[in-house]
């Protein structure tokens, strides 16, 4: 996966030291020729005004070291003018999804966050690219790994940067307990559990398959799934899983509510996941000869819980605060790879992994078998 130890190790310095002189050109490694004149921070256009924009995204820039929030691109004029008004952004910067690629005529912009819904993802990524603009994009990528595909190939052929919203890898709490299974605290790791899902509430995108691609596996499962492959360090080989829907519920006419999945590692690790649009999970562990390490809750906004337990002892571990949140390290790494030419550690390759396990756990439900994955 892209997280291998030397990236690692770049956003473990990162997230201490700093990530890169402000004063280097962002766009000097971007393929258009429209773009802008050397600029001092990576400046992003968000895309898409909805819940995880407004209330996660849009607050964390003034955390950022290397990012600034310069343009807006929303179907609704009222959001355009609430928000534009709310972070000093001039009508000149506020875009609708039918003049999006006039952002190619905006050397004041370097880069799209995409947080639309999944289906629309790969669009506004390949229309951001032809545009000559880097991109962030959520998670899930997009709705298939044929999608991802044409995303990195429309990155790659504009020679812009492409990267996927996996917060969790720039969270301290998470990458601690990376480094800890890693160092050998708990012996041989065997067995990971892992454990997402929330109750969804109706009439919303998310349980409408167009728009979502799928149900909780493409939402909250995903965690699962990341993680298992973040705390092995690496790609499985078997995957099994397990569907169970009420049809009778109306949330569910086209998605799935429960799914829980194995998956099986080369070194033999085992990894138990949960993914549910009907129950409340966030946590997970990490089993080895000499113990585990989990947390509860895992992968939230804040206020993660760490536990170790060796020697018949369980201890809770609490972390100083982070020079950085999870947000403002990910928005940086962007920035960070832009100046440097390196790839993001969560590319858009990593995404496709994820989509491609994630077609093979729907398969492995709908066949009631086993499926070898990443021949
Ligand atoms: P949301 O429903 O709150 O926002 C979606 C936005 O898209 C809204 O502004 C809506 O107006 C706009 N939109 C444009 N066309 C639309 C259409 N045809 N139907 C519905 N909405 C349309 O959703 P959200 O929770 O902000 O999620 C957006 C993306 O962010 C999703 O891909 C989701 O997986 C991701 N997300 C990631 C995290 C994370 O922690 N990384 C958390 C929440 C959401």
């Amino acid at each position: 996966m892209g997280w291998d130890e030397q990236s690692r190790r770049n956003v473990l310095a990162g997230m201490g030291a700093g990530l890169v002189a402000a004063a280097t050109p962002m766009t000097a490694l971007a393929g258009s020729k429209r773009l802008a004149a050397p600029v001092k921070k990576l400046r992003y256009a968000v895309v898409g005004l909805g819940n995880y924009a407004v209330n996660q995204i849009m607050p964390r820039f003034k955390d950022t070291e290397s990012c600034e929030l310069v343009a807006l691109v929303s179907g609704t004029p009222a959001k355009l003018e609430k928000y534009g008004a709310q972070y000093n952004i001039p009508a000149t910067h506020h875009y609708n999804y039918q003049n999006y690629d006039k952002i190619a005529d905006n050397p004041d912009i370097d880069a799209v966050y995409i947080i639309l819904p999944n289906s629309m993802h790969a669009e506004y990524t390949i229309r951001a690219a032809k545009a000559g603009k880097h991109v962030m994009c959520e998670k899930p990528m997009a709705n298939t790994a044929q999608e991802c595909e044409a995303m990195i190939a429309a990155c790659r052929k504009a020679k812009v940067k492409l990267m996927i919203g996996y917060r969790c890898h720039f969270e301290q709490y998470n990458l601690h307990v990376i480094e800890q299974v890693r160092s050998g605290l708990i012996g041989k790791p065997h067995v990971i559990t892992a454990e997402h899902g929330f109750y969804a509430q109706p009439g919303q995108w998310r349980l409408d398959r167009p728009l979502s691609g799928g149900g909780s596996m493409m939402d909250i499962g995903i965690y699962s799934l990341n993680a298992a492959r973040y705390l092995s360090g690496e790609e499985p080989v078997l995957v099994t899983a397990t569907e169970s829907t009420d049809r009778t519920d109306p949330r569910f006419k086209n998605v799935e509510d429960q799914i829980d999945f194995q998956l099986k590692f080369p070194s033999g690790v085992i990894a138990n996941c949960v993914s549910s649009y009907s129950t409340g999970h966030n946590s997970f562990r990490v089993t080895g000869e000499k113990g585990w390490i989990g947390m509860e809750p895992a992968t939230p906004y804040t206020g993660h819980q760490l536990w170790v337990r060796k020697g018949g002892k369980t201890e809770q571990v609490t972390l100083p605060p982070p020079s950085k949140n999870q947000w403002a390290g990910q928005l940086d790494h962007l920035a960070e790879c832009v100046v440097s030419g390196k790839e993001p550690i969560v590319a858009g390759e990593e995404g496709l992994k994820d989509m491609r396990l994630i077609e093979a756990i729907y398969r492995s439900a709908r066949e009631g078998r086993a499926i070898k994955v990443g021949a």
